[in-house]
């Protein structure tokens, strides 16, 4: 290898590329990172962390109101945008730092630009104007915000990107999209006090999810106050004196401060210099990779959101992990992408992984459901009358649990133990012999006795 000046190039320092340079770095690889951003990526600097920090703000209210049924005073309350912006931006620099520790102290060069490839075993920094090689290439470089580039007055929206960091708190915001990312946001900008309107192009928001929680969370959103239009798109945003308007093809005017695009994400991977290389790109421009994140070319792998599995920083970190396994350790390790749990910080919470009940009907014969909802016991001294929403599906041939769909207070910290479950492939008569813990939410999970329906698949004629 000392041909090269590093073992292994990485370019992107998000989830993904941290990740695979420390480990790499820790079998004794000569590492080099590059990041044109912030160390940390997508998930660290403008993603996950300080979404979570921006939802807890929003769900304040709640508390308060609950804190007054439990006997509490409640002095008149008020919110500081500026406040929450200045303190998550302290965290995120301080997780910034010590992300560059991590790896500085696994001995990885950080180098702070942009970088592109220009071979096979050759990367160029644009900073520093030079070329260096290496025997192996991670491209980790994550995505971007789609926008619909030909919309006119596409200028004038935000993205998750900027919404992070509004001088103020939007009176009025329309968010476009009815992915994780939009509902996200439509909770927290209407938790914080803004009128809140989100607009979906489908049927029902959160397509690919189970349909009880699609439905459950259209109607939870509306029941807090949020405008939920589905079977509609802008078709123009225009720029007035009071802020914005987003024309839409159902002939509505939505007036805003802030028009928030949630359209999905794609991959970066403009002036990367991938197709030259000769590596193999998808439809979307995703980087083809096999399941060791091997691109076409033997010397460039990939992971995380620059290639099209799934999107979420866990997986990215896996990939990462995987990979430096896989090439600095000789121990292939391929990423199992299959009942992966999942939350959406939606208000309510959504955690969900395995199948949905659709899923289930296309992949099982018979189909048992569980589907309970109840009002959570600390609501039951409030006026508060949102309803928890719990939902097992289960392969009746084989009674193992194949799917578990939660909505409300917690859902994302115990789909993470009902995965493991799942994962394990865990039947229902598991779950019963189960002592329930008494008084929780979560009991419900091992005292579903009957089957809210059962489906049975017709035979073949
Ligand atoms: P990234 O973390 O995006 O890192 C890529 C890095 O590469 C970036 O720092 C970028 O600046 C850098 N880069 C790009 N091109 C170059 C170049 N040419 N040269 C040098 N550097 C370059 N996932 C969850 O699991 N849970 C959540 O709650 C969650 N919330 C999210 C909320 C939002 C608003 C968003 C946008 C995403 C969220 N995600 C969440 C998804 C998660 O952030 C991503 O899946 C994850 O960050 C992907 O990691 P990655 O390593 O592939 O890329
Ligand atoms: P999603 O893929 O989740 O949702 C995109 C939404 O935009 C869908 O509702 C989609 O509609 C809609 N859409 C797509 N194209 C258009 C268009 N041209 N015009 C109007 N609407 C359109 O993407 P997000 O941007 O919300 O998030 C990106 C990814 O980041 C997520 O998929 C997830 O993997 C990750 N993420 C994870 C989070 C978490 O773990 N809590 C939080 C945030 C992001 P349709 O369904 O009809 O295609």
């Amino acid at each position: 290898m000392a041909d090269y000046d590093f073992d292994l190039f990485v370019i992107g320092a998000g989830s993904g590329g941290v990740r695979a340079a420390r480990i790499a770095a820790g079998f004794g690889a000569r590492v080099a990172i590059a990041e044109e951003y912030r160390i940390g990526g997508t998930c660290v600097i403008r993603g996950c962390v300080p979404k979570k920090l921006l939802v807890y703000a929003s769900r304040f209210p709640d508390e308060f109101e609950e804190a007054a049924g439990f006997g509490w005073t409640v002095p008149e309350t008020r919110f500081d945008w500026a406040t929450l912006i200045a303190n998550k931006d302290r965290e995120i620099d301080r997780l910034e730092g010590i992300y560059r520790r991590n790896l500085e102290a696994s001995g990885v060069e950080i180098f702070k630009t942009r970088a592109s490839v220009l071979g096979p075993n050759a990367v160029h920094l644009a900073g520093q104007r030079r070329e260096v090689t290496a025997k192996y290439i991670l491209i980790a470089t994550g995505g971007h915000p789609n926008y619909d580039r030909a919309l006119p007055g596409i200028e004038h929206v935000i993205t998750s990107n900027e919404a992070f960091h509004l001088d103020t708190l939007p009176d009025r915001v329309v968010v476009a999209g009815g992915g994780y990312i939009a509902v996200e946001f439509a909770g927290i900008f209407n938790g914080l006090g803004a009128e809140t309107t989100l607009i979906y192009r489908g049927e029902e928001i959160l397509r690919g999810f189970d349909d009880d929680l699609r439905a459950k969370l259209h109607a939870d959103m509306a029941a807090r106050g949020i405008t939920v239009i589905t079977q509609d798109t802008f078709t123009r945003i225009e720029e007035t004196d009071g802020g914005l308007i987003g024309h839409t093809r159902q002939g509505r005017s939505l007036e805003a401060d802030k028009i928030m695009f949630a359209i999905g994400r794609g991959p970066n991977i403009e002036g990367l210099g991938l197709a030259e290389a000769g590596v193999k790109l998808g439809w979307n421009g995703h980087v083809v990779v096999d399941e060791y994140s091997r691109t076409s070319v033997p010397s460039i792998y990939a992971v995380g959101d620059v290639t099209d599995r799934v999107a979420l920083t866990p997986v990215a970190i896996r990939e990462g992990h995987a990979f430096a396994e896989t090439v600095f350790n000789d121990n292939p390790i391929a990423i199992d992408h299959t009942t992966i749990p999942t939350a959406v910080f939606s208000t309510p919470e959504i955690g969900t992984v395995g199948l949905s009940e659709a899923e289930a009907r296309e992949q099982c014969r018979a189909v048992d459901i569980y589907l309970s909802e109840f009002r959570p016991m600390k609501l039951t001294l409030t006026d508060a009358t949102e309803k928890m929403l719990m939902k097992l599906i289960v392969d009746a041939e084989t009674d193992r649990v194949v799917g578990c769909h939660l909505m409300g207070p917690d859902s994302g910290e115990l789909i993470q133990v009902i995965g493991i479950l799942v994962k394990i492939g865990a039947t229902k008569a598991q779950f019963d012999s189960t002592v329930a813990v008494h008084p929780s939410a979560a009991e419900e999970l091992v005292t579903m006795r009957t089957p809210t329906r059962q489906w049975v698949a017709e035979a073949a004629e």
